[in-house]
């Protein structure tokens, strides 16, 4: 009785240190796994930084384009634009059309359509704000 009971016990804990060793070497597949996971989600994450980086810097250098630009222009008129950009979105610069302003199409003075169409100088729509320009396919 005792035999058997001793007998049953040792092939218990035979098999729990199979368990055991089993389970340690699952550990150790695990271990493995997970480094090459963070090694491989490193490697992703460095290329996506990068990726950031380089928006970044283009981001960056068409904002110095646009300064550059914006410089050339005259502070008067890059004023106009830049009020009416940021207020009614949209173009800023627009066509005249039929006579009217391109865009909320309130009409313009014959003398002012002449000005436009002349380019004698940068006229903007009384009503909207926004810069006007003589398209000879659209104005005309
Ligand atoms: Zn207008």
């Amino acid at each position: 009785m005792i035999k058997t009971s001793i007998s049953s016990m040792e092939t218990e804990l035979l098999e729990t240190i199979d368990l055991i060793q089993t389970i340690e070497s699952n550990i150790d597949e695990y271990k493995e796994k997970l480094l090459q996971t963070k090694d491989n989600n490193g490697k992703q994450l460095a290329i996506l930084q990068e990726k950031i980086d380089t928006i970044g810097d283009k981001v960056s250098e068409k904002n110095g384009e646009r300064e550059n630009v914006t410089t050339e222009i005259s502070r008067q008129i890059f004023s106009v634009y830049d009020r009416v950009r940021k207020g009614k979105g949209g173009s800023a610069v627009v066509p005249v059309k039929s006579r009217a302003c391109g865009a909320c199409f309130k009409a313009l003075t014959p003398k002012k359509v002449q000005e436009i169409r002349k380019a004698v100088k940068i006229l903007t729509c009384d009503n909207c704000g926004r810069l006007l320009y003589w398209d000879a396919d659209i104005s005309a």
